[in-house]
């Protein structure tokens, strides 16, 4: 078992569409018995194209929506302080946050797999 994303957002170097793999069936049931118990929430995380000048670059959904260039009307305003300029913070889950929780699946699984490999050794 293991996750895997694939790629990272160009704002704010998030994972992009994080996936869990593995070659058990028991293990995927596992894994979605987990989400249930202890959701995350992935959507921001999904892969959105954003023109950058000339150049598409691959970002997240929070990016996509909330960072966007100001237009001259706000520059304005902005530059001659009739408002302050809005933050720009990402809403996806960080590398860290998806670690954390990947870890403490990984714990669930290990603890209520049942059906593990016997290991037989035929030189004693
Ligand atoms: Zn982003």
């Amino acid at each position: 078992m293991y996750i895997k994303c694939k790629g990272f957002c160009f704002g704010c170097n998030a994972p992009l569409k994080p996936y869990i793999k593995s070659n058990n069936q028991e293990v995927r049931d596992l894994v979605r018995k987990y989400r249930r118990i202890n959701p995350i929430f992935l959507y921001n995380n999904d892969t959105y194209y954003k023109f950058y000048g000339l150049k598409i670059n691959r970002v997240c959904y929070s990016c996509f929506t909330n960072i966007k260039k100001p237009s001259l009307k706000e520059l304005r305003n902005i530059e001659t302080g009739k408002c302050k300029p809005l933050p720009k913070i990402s809403l996806s889950l960080t590398k860290n946050y998806l670690l954390v929780w990947y870890n403490s699946l990984h714990k669930y699984v290990s603890n209520n797999f049942k059906n593990r490999q016997i290991i037989v050794y035929n030189d004693i």
